[in-house]
């Protein structure tokens, strides 16, 4: 769809259901920061009105009354607001405790009117920032923004999960090593003292590989570490692992390793 306007903002659902007699409304809103629909609210922008139960845009709207102001007091807003819509907001509105905050400091305000050029009834799939309103312009299919989240969530999503086996050989190694990787000594410690480590198979336990639970095809590494090894993104030179007496890491699985696990190009621990 080419869109007709730059934005769109979420309506009441009381709105949505009367939307033929949309210029009966109006909008208010306050804020201690100036936030960016502030910069675009004038008489004669036009902006679709977004239903937010069925995620649809359905309405062309614009703005016929209306700005952007500043106000220290919820009387200043209240002056501010009538002399942009002639309508004067009600202290017994549920949103009016957000207008004042705290304090004396300067805030920023809107308030329009707006009327409705037609009707439109089109999907929209991006997700509102804060405040209710959207930039459309940054609904580009191919361009994952952090205000509107994940457009296409299937084309960018990555799932893969990697199967961590503790055996009660790994828990031995795991204390036997303090937690601390054998490949960049790292150690992860966690809120109570307690260190975290994984176990790693050289080679791996099950099919295809059917490797041993012995201490010589296990290495005890750190989460970072161990995705490395899983994937194949890493080979292992047996002299520079950390060692520990009590575990000896066993030459042949290094090799598996390396010529079974790794992938090419993939560099050795240095
Ligand atoms: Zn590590």
């Amino acid at each position: 769809m080419a869109y007709e306007a730059d934005f769109a903002v979420t309506l009441r659902p009381d709105e949505v259901a009367d939307i033929q007699n949309i210029a009966r409304y109006w909008l208010w809103s306050g804020w201690r920061r100036r936030h960016w629909p502030a910069d675009v609210i004038k008489p004669g922008l036009k902006l679709y009105g977004f239903d937010k139960q069925k995620r649809r845009l359905v309405a062309l709207l614009q703005i016929t009354k209306g700005g952007t102001f500043k106000y220290r007091s919820g009387a200043e807003f209240k002056r501010r607001v009538y002399k942009l819509t002639s309508w004067s907001p009600s202290e017994h509105d549920p949103h009016w405790k957000n207008i004042l905050g705290s304090g004396k400091a300067e805030r920023t305000g809107i308030a329009l009117r707006w009327r409705l050029i037609r009707t439109v009834d089109e999907p929209l799939k991006g997700k509102f920032p804060q405040l209710g309103w959207l930039r459309l312009t940054e609904l580009q299919p191919d361009r994952p923004s952090l205000d509107i989240g994940n457009l296409r969530p299937g084309r960018y999503k990555i799932e893969q999960s990697r199967i961590i086996r503790t055996t009660a050989l790994v828990r031995y190694l795991k204390r036997l090593h303090n937690d601390r990787c054998q490949v960049c000594g790292d150690r992860l410690a966690l809120l109570d003292g307690r260190g975290y480590s994984e176990g790693h198979h050289l080679r791996p336990l099950g099919l295809p590989h059917d490797g041993p639970d012995t201490p010589g095809n296990v290495l005890i590494l750190c989460p970072n570490c161990h995705a490395l090894f899983d994937f194949g993104a890493v080979k292992i030179r047996l002299t520079r692992l950390r060692k520990c007496s009590g575990h000896d890491v066993s030459r042949k699985y290094v090799r598996y390793h390396n010529d079974r696990i790794a992938r090419p190009g993939a560099k050795a621990n240095p």
